[in-house]
């Protein structure tokens, strides 16, 4: 089965990386630019959070704070929202969706998300 996620980390599709280390991959989405919005994609195929193991489960919330440390101190992001959904055509990939001031337009808190993602892909995508 193809795996978008697998092209991704091991290069064979294009990403703009931003860190990686043994088990994950930080990239920007190909499909949606949004400033400071990170996906971090698993290096190993698996789909589900009871598949990751403990040194990945580790790895994954160190790697997860310091994105998020530097969304703060860089880009000056007040809020994240955390998606990953199961049911995909990819492995395991975490979004760490920003909340801008303009995204209000869209609607409060994460019902924002969804028009704000279509709105910077119509737009800049
Ligand atoms: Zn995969």
């Amino acid at each position: 089965m193809k795996c978008l996620s697998c092209d991704i980390v091991s290069g064979v599709r294009m990403s703009d990386l931003i860190f990686e280390n043994k088990h994950f991959h930080a990239h920007q989405d190909v499909a949606y630019p949004i400033i400071g919005l990170v996906i971090v994609a698993a290096k190993r195929h698996f789909k589900a959070l009871d598949e990751m193991s403990d040194d990945e489960s580790l790895s994954l919330i160190q790697l997860m704070k310091n994105i998020r440390s530097a969304q703060r101190k860089v880009l000056g992001i007040d809020i994240v929202y955390y998606f990953y959904n199961e049911d995909t055509g990819h492995h395991f990939n975490m979004w760490m969706m920003p909340r801008h001031p303009w995204m209000s337009t869209f609607g409060k808190s994460v019902e924002s998300v969804r028009p704000a993602l279509f709105f910077c892909k119509r737009q800049y995508g």
